[in-house]
């Protein structure tokens, strides 16, 4: 763990921590399949009593955790049958966190006026202001400078982010998920070139030309790749009717042995936070079924 100004940042990345957690379980006998996504979870007599991988192969278990958004696990992978109406529309209501879309490039070489993380670079404050009632909330697209970005380079404290001499930067920016006049996939090239060619201009001069490989995360390509509806950045919002009795329940109420953990349940989003969700609903868990050990 790197710790600078009051960040902590994993060496190797947040990958190391899903590694680490990988060779925990290795140790206690648990068996970790990787790229099988789930199709559904299978519900007998109100039970879960397994789950069905999208290859067909069903595997059964006593309790079934889901650890997906609370929408996939409720409105995807559980029969409409199995699911009250209620918990489906207000499941189906809930308003995510807000998407945080963000170019990743790989630069040339070393810049100097790149720092760790993160670098905030803000507009001129009118433009700011606006941002959410002109731009967020009627889903028009936004392009810099009218946003803020925070900026961070993984690679400036540890070197195995990056290639030997070169040095990776990572721009976020806050964008609507769904815009009312464009797709993201059509646009999203165009508006990646604009948040350099402004980062260029503002931060960090020179960095167009020292691009040498970049890809363009929108919020639908992280609802694609990482199964996250909407991009939120952190599961559901983070909201007062979003939190404590109103976030999704550890222990699912409309389905036995079914349980949800993660950033759509208690206490929210972020990689710390998600732990003690992790922590909470396994104890619980325990608690249900004190013969699993
Ligand atoms: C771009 C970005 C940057 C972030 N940066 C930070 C940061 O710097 N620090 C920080 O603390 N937090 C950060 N966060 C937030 C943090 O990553 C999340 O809050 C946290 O990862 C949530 O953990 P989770 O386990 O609940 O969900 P996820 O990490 O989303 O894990 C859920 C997993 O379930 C899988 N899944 C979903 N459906 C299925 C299915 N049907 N079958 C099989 N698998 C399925 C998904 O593919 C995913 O791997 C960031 C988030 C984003 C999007």
């Amino acid at each position: 763990m790197i710790r600078e100004d009051g960040f902590f940042y994993p060496s190797g990345g947040m990958i190391s921590i899903a590694r680490a957690l990988q060779k925990i379980m290795g140790e206690y006998g648990g068996d970790l399949r990787l790229d099988s996504p789930v199709e559904k979870i299978i519900v007998e007599g109100g039970k879960a009593t397994g789950v069905r991988l999208e290859n067909g192969e069903e595997i059964t278990a006593r309790v079934v955790i889901s650890n997906a958004h609370s929408r996939e696990t409720y409105l995807k992978l559980l029969d409409a049958e199995s699911l009250p109406y209620a918990i489906r529309r207000s499941v189906s209501r809930q308003p995510n966190s807000i998407p945080v879309p963000y170019v990743a490039m790989g630069l040339k070489v070393k810049m100097d006026c790149v720092r760790s993380h993160f670098s905030i670079i803000l507009p001129e404050r009118k433009q700011f202001d606006n941002f959410w009632n002109e731009f967020y909330d009627k889903g028009l697209l936004n392009y810099p400078p009218d946003g803020m970005f925070f900026a961070s380079c993984p690679s400036f404290e540890d070197p195995t982010m990056a290639p030997e001499g070169k040095q990776v930067l990572d721009a976020f920016y806050i964008a609507s998920p769904k815009l009312k006049y464009h797709q993201w996939d059509d646009i999203s090239e165009e508006w990646s070139m604009s948040c350099i060619e402004f980062l260029d201009r503002t931060a960090f001069p020179g960095l167009g030309a020292n691009v040498e490989v970049m890809d363009s995360v929108t919020p639908v390509e992280m609802e694609r790749r990482l199964r996250l509806p909407e991009g939120g950045f952190f599961g559901l919002e983070m909201s007062f009717t979003n939190l404590g009795p109103f976030r999704p329940s550890y222990r699912s109420p409309c389905v036995d042995n079914l349980y949800l953990t993660g950033h759509t349940t208690n206490p929210g989003g972020s990689v710390p936070i998600v732990m003690i969700s992790g922590i909470a609903c396994s104890s619980l868990l325990l608690n249900d079924w004190p013969d699993i050990s």
